[in-house]
């Protein structure tokens, strides 16, 4: 059989690793192979935007990850699922598209990330994009990345952003333009009624590049020379290859996979390496360090009126909704069904929104189990800054087992204030006039949960991952000796080898991290072909002039 070799090689086709595979095969001088694990995305389970509940589910599209039980949350494991499947990720997940905020990037380069502060990230999430219905002037037209919203049928998406003016809070058009903060209309990564995945955006159409080459199959381990990174090791079936890169192994695995990946290659920690025989390369403490994720509780209320989406979850109806999509890719099928959001700011004196709420048209699960016995909405809630932070390290020195991932939620004092406080808005939001025509018994936590005591026991209970885990291959400073990448998202400490995925985000930005991972491979393209980053915006986002002294 040929050896196989290319200039670059990338081990993950998802967020980011699709992202690069496109950028990095565009001008067809370099050739490049991209390794995945996951098969094919083919099928309604991935394609149609309202199926979003099985692909995570469902162990041919997902790793299976779950956590270690979970100290402050009684030992409960939270269900931890990744993309195993072209797409990684942006084929399982809820396809809700936020950017992040300002000071989130800000943060970064204030951390170290030296050149990805706001003005040096707008440019490639402009470039990434092509916004339907976005911010005039701050939005990306021709990416190829599609980000559309939904039609808003429902009149509860209207109550819900009604109910958060009568609240006293801002409203916004576009939370990924100017202004996060404030009550507006979600955005999501769908197209022409299809999931608009990594995979459907950036990869497919790089296939068809003679120079660009997908491989199936399990990366083990890179292989290195001396300090410098020469391929990889990964598993077909039985057996064991290498694949050589002319000039750089890149790293796109994900937050779980990408750390797993450094430490079975000898990079991380000496004293966890040594404990599983591995030999040390570069003792580099920051690998599956940092692990951060947002949580979040479903506030349910039930709905007086025959209009949320639980007239849809029968079977005959899903049949009807799923042939209409088929057909024409239009209806309910064809959307996620998160069509209203908001990013609100928990006190006086946070600068920028803390908080972030999905709502939904029925009272649901994000998995889609146990569906409430009637019509009813629901607010996906949660504080956006835990100061919580977990691990990931290796079960063993066989790249077939899991990783072993701590996230120790809820470890912080502050997390559970942070938490009953987003119940008791919850609760006020829920109770305004909009909602009086629909408004019935509160289904979870219950009418009876007020005491701190109460919530805390239904958060311990009930608060469940939004699936976000991030961080924990920061990116900083070269002679930080907890940073894992330096701002051109090479690995410290070997040659040869970067590493661009959510892993590298020094904090988890505001909102969901679909479209920050994309952000980090288009920008990690540019570095990785020394190329100029673009040049910086002068752009100055929105911050509420009463900041100091309100909470809305
Ligand atoms: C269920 C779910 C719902 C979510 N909802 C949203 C949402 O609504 N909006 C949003 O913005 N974000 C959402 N997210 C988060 C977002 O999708 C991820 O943060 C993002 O996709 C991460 O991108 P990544 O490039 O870091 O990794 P991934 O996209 O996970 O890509 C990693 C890739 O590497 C492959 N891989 C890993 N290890 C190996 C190996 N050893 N060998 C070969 N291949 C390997 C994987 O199979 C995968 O394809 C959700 C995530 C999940 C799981």
């Amino acid at each position: 059989m040929k050896p196989m070799q290319a200039d670059f090689v990338i081990v993950g086709s998802g967020s980011a690793g699709a992202v690069m595979a496109d950028r990095l095969s565009a001008d067809g001088k370099h050739s490049v192979i991209v390794v995945e694990y996951g098969g094919t995305d083919i099928g309604p389970f991935i394609q149609m935007p309202a199926a979003l509940s099985y692909p995570m589910n469902m162990s041919r599209y997902d790793w299976g990850y779950e956590s270690e039980p979970e100290p402050h949350l009684g030992g409960r494991r939270l269900a931890c699922p990744r993309g195993k499947v072209i797409g990684g990720s942006s084929s399982i997940n809820g396809m809700v598209y936020v950017r992040g905020h300002a000071r989130d990037y800000d943060n970064w380069d204030e951390q170290g990330a030296k050149g990805w502060a706001y003005k040096d990230v707008l440019p490639y999430f402009e470039r990434m994009e092509s916004s339907h219905g976005g911010q005039d002037g701050w939005r990306g037209t021709d990416g190829p990345l599609h980000v559309t919203r939904g039609p808003r049928k429902n009149p509860l998406y209207h109550a819900f952003v009604e109910a958060g003016q009568q609240a006293g809070f801002e409203m916004t058009e576009d939370y990924n333009g100017e202004k996060q903060e404030g009550f507006g209309p979600m955005e999501m990564t769908a197209w022409n009624g299809r999931r608009w995945s990594a995979a459907n955006a950036y990869l497919k159409p790089a296939l068809k590049r003679p120079n660009l080459t997908m491989v199936n199959g399990l990366a083990r381990r890179v292989i290195f020379d001396g300090k410098r990174a020469t391929g990889i090791e990964i598993a077909r079936g039985s057996s064991i290859e290498t694949i050589t890169a002319n000039r750089e192994v890149i790293l796109a695995a994900s937050s779980l996979n990408s750390p797993k990946l450094l430490k079975l290659s000898g990079i991380g920690p000496a004293d966890e390496l040594g404990q599983h025989g591995i030999e040390v390369l570069a003792d580099r403490p920051g690998v599956g360090a940092n692990l951060q994720d947002h949580l979040e509780l479903y506030i349910q209320q039930e709905c007086t009126q025959p209009i949320s989406l639980y007239s849809k979850l029968n079977l005959f109806s899903k049949g009807l909704i799923g042939l209409e999509w088929l057909l024409f890719k239009s209806g309910l099928g064809a959307t996620n069904h998160f069509e209203s959001a908001a990013f609100l700011r928990s006190k006086a004196g946070v600068e920028y929104p803390d908080i972030q709420y999905h709502f939904l048209p029925v009272a649901i699960r994000y998995d889609g189990k146990s569906p409430a016995k009637s019509h009813g909405f629901q607010a996906h809630v949660g504080p956006m800054r835990s100061k919580s932070r977990g691990t990931v390290t290796l079960r063993s020195a066989d790249p077939n087992d899991a990783p072993v991932i701590q996230f120790n939620y809820m470890s912080h004092e502050e997390d559970w204030a942070d938490f009953r406080h987003c119940i008791r808005l919850t609760r006020d939001i829920f109770g305004q006039d909009a909602f009086t025509p629909y408004r019935g018994r509160e289904i979870a936590p219950g009418d009876d949960v007020t005491s701190d005591e109460a919530l805390d026991n239904f958060i311990r209970s009930e608060v469940e991952s939004a699936y976000h885990p991030s961080g924990t291959c920061r990116m900083g400073a070269a002679d930080d000796p907890m940073a894992v990448v330096d701002p051109e998202c090479r690995v410290i400490g070997v040659e040869g080898l970067r590493l661009a995925d959510s892993s590298i985000f020094p904090r988890i930005p505001n909102g969901n991290l679909n479209g920050p991972s994309t952000m980090v491979g288009e920008k990690a393209s540019d570095h990785i072909l020394g190329k100029a980053p673009l040049p910086p915006s002068n752009k100055q986002p929105w911050i509420n002039p009463r900041w100091e002294t309100s909470d809305r």
